[in-house]
């Protein structure tokens, strides 16, 4: 249980992408991993450790081989859950209340993000002396709250009601004039208020997680989905295990809004990376991209546990329920990247690992989501297979795992990283 419980810590200090990463950084800082940052020329040992990242909110780690690398060993998963992002001038003033102005990030459950204390969380920018800085702000208090309708003033809301982004979900912040939201974010970030120069703020869930079940079977907390896998691979990776592979962790933003930033899985961040690697180690293109066909890349990301009251909603053959190990992912139209060769590799590591693993498809009549391991193989095309954690309540402002997982998958990591 103490696996699990690390992992509540770390969610809780991460209330956004930014401080993800942030956190990440001391970690490996303190796991002895150097930072390499982007733009530099790098100079890269063998036998030593690093990390480098794009925007404060994506990362990759790396730990070196004693000797030459046969390839990389990549795991990767994603930074950011579905959240409200503050919009510019958010003050909504009406009646007693000021309200904040906010826009969906990513497809969250609307309703679970009603009548719990909310509170605020990124980055502001201010002038530096070489140029913009960044600062981080979380605001470590109970702030706001999206109150619901009273269920006399709206019969309909039990038998499914449609929320309005931009009506029902905007929070409270306070009731007449006074300090603003402005003077608020500067307060917590350390710096006067018209020095911030530009915001990306978003609110967050104050809840804590929990672990909760007869036998404490389950883990709740918000953003499982993905910091379960981010904080499993972490662990993985400090495992320093000696390797004949570069393992290399990856972890990108914006997977909730579809990868295609600069600092996303759909860019050049990863096959940057390899090719500073390969200039360090005093290699040329075609070797580099030799390396590069004897890598292999698991791509983790949570995945759908049957539903105790929806059974029907599972693939009536393969569904993956709460604690009983890996997940893996497959998808006929290969929007998950297993197949045959990378589901057997996938299997023989658990086997290896001593743990269980099980398997996911989507309902034929049904989409299902989709997840980074496709995007990042159209950029750097390694053998990949995508997997995940069982959980309940995806998008939900709460989430719902089991609290067992976690170890396997950090065993599973482990074993890979240890190759
Ligand atoms: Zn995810």
């Amino acid at each position: 249980m103490a696996t699990a419980k690390d992992l509540l810590t770390f969610i809780k200090e991460s209330p956004s992408a930014f401080h993800v990463i942030s956190n990440m950084e001391k970690e490996l800082s303190i796991a002895g991993f150097h930072y390499l940052p982007e733009g530099h020329k790098w100079d890269i040992q063998y036998g030593e450790s690093y990390y480098t990242k794009r925007n404060d909110t994506s990362l990759i780690a790396w730990r070196m081989p004693e000797k030459e690398a046969r390839g990389f060993h990549i795991a990767a998963a994603h930074s950011d859950s579905p959240a409200f992002l503050v919009k510019e001038n958010p003050e909504v003033a009406g009646g007693q209340y000021i309200r904040l102005n906010t826009e969906k990030y990513g497809g969250m459950i609307l309703s679970t993000w009603l009548d719990r204390p909310l509170s605020v969380a990124g980055r502001v920018s201010i002038a530096g002396e070489n140029g913009v800085e960044s600062r981080l702000v979380h605001i470590d208090r109970d702030l706001l709250v999206i109150p619901s309708l009273a269920i006399h003033m709206e019969r309909k809301l039990n038998a499914g009601y449609e929320y309005n982004a931009q009506k029902d979900m905007l929070p409270i912040f306070t009731e007449k004039e006074g300090k603003s939201f402005r003077e608020l974010v500067a307060e917590y970030a350390g710096v006067e208020p018209d020095e911030i120069l530009g915001q990306e703020l978003y609110l967050y869930v104050r809840d804590e997680g929990h672990i909760i079940g007869r036998d404490e079977e389950w883990l709740m907390s918000p953003r499982l989905d993905d910091l379960q896998c981010v904080y499993g691979i972490l662990q993985g990776l400090k495992s320093k295990k000696p390797s004949e592979y570069i393992s290399m962790a990856a972890i990108f933003h914006n997977e909730e809004v579809g990868s295609t930033t600069r600092q996303g899985a759909d860019s050049t961040f990863l096959s940057d990376v390899l090719a500073w690697i390969g200039e360090a180690l005093g290699m040329g293109d075609g070797e580099r991209r030799r390396m590069i066909v004897g890598s292999f890349l698991i791509s983790a990301d949570n995945a759908h546990g049957v539903h105790p009251a929806h059974k029907e909603k599972a693939d009536p053959t393969n569904q993956p329920v709460l604690n009983g190990g890996v997940v893996i992912k497959f998808h006929g139209n290969q929007k998950y990247t297993s197949d045959a060769m990378t589901a057997g590799t996938l299997r023989l590591l658990c086997k290896e690992a001593g743990i269980s693993s099980q398997t996911y498809h989507n309902r034929s009549d049904i989409a299902g989501g989709s997840t980074l391991g496709n995007i990042s193989v159209s950029h750097v095309s390694v053998p990949s297979v995508d997997i995940g954690l069982a959980q309940l309540a995806m998008h939900s402002a709460m989430e719902t795992a089991g609290s067992r997982d976690l170890d396997d998958f950090i065993r599973l990591l482990t074993v890979y990283y240890g190759k």
